[in-house]
């Protein structure tokens, strides 16, 4: 890797030069019987269609905690590590550091992905002097392949906007949700509803009115979703802000009637965008898994994440009856980098400590929510005890009372705020504590499979995964 290269924020590898020779001299080595591409070398194009599945913000922590409940509750391990157990993917780490910093956000991170550039914090698809670069959705439409987004957050925030957006700013929706309806890509689905309603919108526009004059079909709940003919084009926008946690989702009635998962968002997805015969390329992202981290809500976090690994589920069964399908599974950053420690009540007691994740009801974001500085000690711990089944002493619930007062002081100042205290109070039940509210700087976890995969290597830089999926896919970059 040229270091002068990427500190100019473009680093490109020619993944399928030589590859003939290349995939020769690794087969001698026995290098494809521990990979996925069991049938031979990948070549350029053999990757009808792309799905990118982004868990936002997922340290190691999250995965390692997410498998071990769905194994002691579900009595299934995850679909992410059934992939490295059963050697169906390349494996790699993968550097996901922006062009201006050493720890990076959603925007630049989705950003390398979607144009093969390292751009400064917050923008999305353009440079430090602001250049514009083509994201990787406008190059497959180009292709004449279908396009889609599909998230649990607003669908125009930081990660699905990195596929398909060109703003200087993360925090321009109104612009983003307005470049999504010129560049008209087939599918969009996730919240977000205060950037294409009228009333919502600072200027009055109404972009609801604006996709249906184009032919888009518009649906705002899961009835809405069924009900939707499955030609055309497609907005689904079914929160004002970011879906509902997973846990809460399914433990209020009205939203698990109202909000679709993310497995019912993917599997309509790849329904739709399957029907082009020249392919598609799809993100999905779990959205929330990144919030659960920023609040240190470990219900929030393993559940989204659980449902993240169903949707993982719903796309590799696509691909394995669509073999011409590269797969990229990853997430964008570290957070808070969550981690199972040893209980202080020894090892004995962890397992029990941790099971109680299992007995979750609701999140610490729904806690909090019922809670004010006015909140008395009792109510903190009633309200604590109906979302966890814990009850907290009354000396936690003073120090949080404290906190929601605004006059906890913690030693690392980071761990101050009512949702890092409530984290902390918690981790004494759960054995699972938090090294702080914010993204890390570690290199993250990346899973691939299908045709392109075996060109990957055992470290890799997030830029490449743009040529990867263009050059995979036979799909020009160079306009
Ligand atoms: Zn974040």
């Amino acid at each position: 890797m040229n270091d002068k290269n990427l500190k100019n924020g473009f680093t490109r590898r020619d993944f399928f030069k030589n590859s003939a020779a290349a995939s020769a001299l690794m087969m001698g080595a026995g290098f494809l019987a521990s990979g996925c591409s069991a049938n031979g070398a990948s070549r350029p194009g053999d990757a009808k269609n792309v799905i990118f599945m982004v868990t936002d913000g997922m340290s190691i922590g999250t995965l390692t905690s997410t498998d071990m409940t769905m194994r002691r509750k579900l009595g299934r391990i995850s679909n992410w590590i059934d992939l490295y157990e059963k050697n169906k993917c390349r494996r790699s780490l993968m550097d996901v550091a922006p062009l201006d910093a050493i720890v990076t956000d959603s925007a630049a991170s989705a950003a390398a992905w979607g144009c093969g550039h390292r751009v400064p914090v917050r923008k999305l698809n353009m440079g430090p002097n602001d250049e514009v670069y083509t994201p990787i959705l406008t190059h497959f439409k180009n292709a004449g392949k279908s396009t889609g987004l599909v998230t649990t957050a607003r669908i125009t925030h930081a990660t699905p906007a990195g596929f398909a957006a060109n703003v200087t700013h993360r925090n321009m929706e109104d612009e983003i949700a307005e470049q999504y309806y010129e560049r008209e890509h087939d599918l969009y689905m996730g919240g977000g509803d205060r950037h294409f309603d009228a009333s919502k919108r600072e200027d009055g526009r109404d972009l609801y009115g604006d996709f249906s004059t184009k032919g888009y079909q518009v649906v705002k709940n899961s009835s809405e979703l069924a009900s939707a003919s499955t030609g055309g084009k497609l907005l689904g926008v079914f929160s004002d802000g970011h879906l509902p946690y997973e846990l809460d989702r399914t433990s209020t009635p009205d939203l698990t009637n109202s909000v679709p998962s993310l497995t019912e968002m993917t599997e309509v997805a790849l329904d739709r965008l399957s029907r082009n015969s020249n392919g598609f390329i799809l993100q999905v992202e779990g959205g929330r898994i990144d919030h659960g981290a920023h609040g240190n809500d470990l219900g929030g976090l393993i559940y989204d994440q659980i449902a993240f690994d169903d949707a993982i589920g719903v796309v590799l069964r696509f691909q394995e009856e669509n073999p011409d399908t590269l797969v990229i599974i990853t997430t964008d950053h570290g957070n808070a980098s969550p981690t199972l420690n040893r209980s202080f009540n020894g090892y004995e007691a962890t397992e029990i400590e941790f099971d109680r994740i299992q007995n979750f009801k609701y999140t610490n974001d729904w806690v909090l929510n019922g809670l004010d500085e006015s909140s008395s000690v009792n109510y903190i711990r009633e309200r604590v005890e109906e979302a966890t089944q814990i009850g907290i002493t009354s000396g936690q619930a003073r120090i949080l009372q404290q906190a929601l007062r605004g006059e906890h002081r913690a030693l690392y100042e980071m761990m101050s705020p009512p949702d890092a205290t409530l984290g902390a109070i918690m981790a004494n039940y759960t054995s699972v504590n938090w090294t702080g509210t914010s993204h890390t700087g570690d290199y993250v976890q990346l899973a691939a499979l299908g045709p392109g995969s075996d060109k990957l290597n055992g470290f890799t830089i997030n830029t490449e995964l743009f040529y990867l999926m263009a050059e995979s896919a036979g799909v020009s970059v160079e306009a």
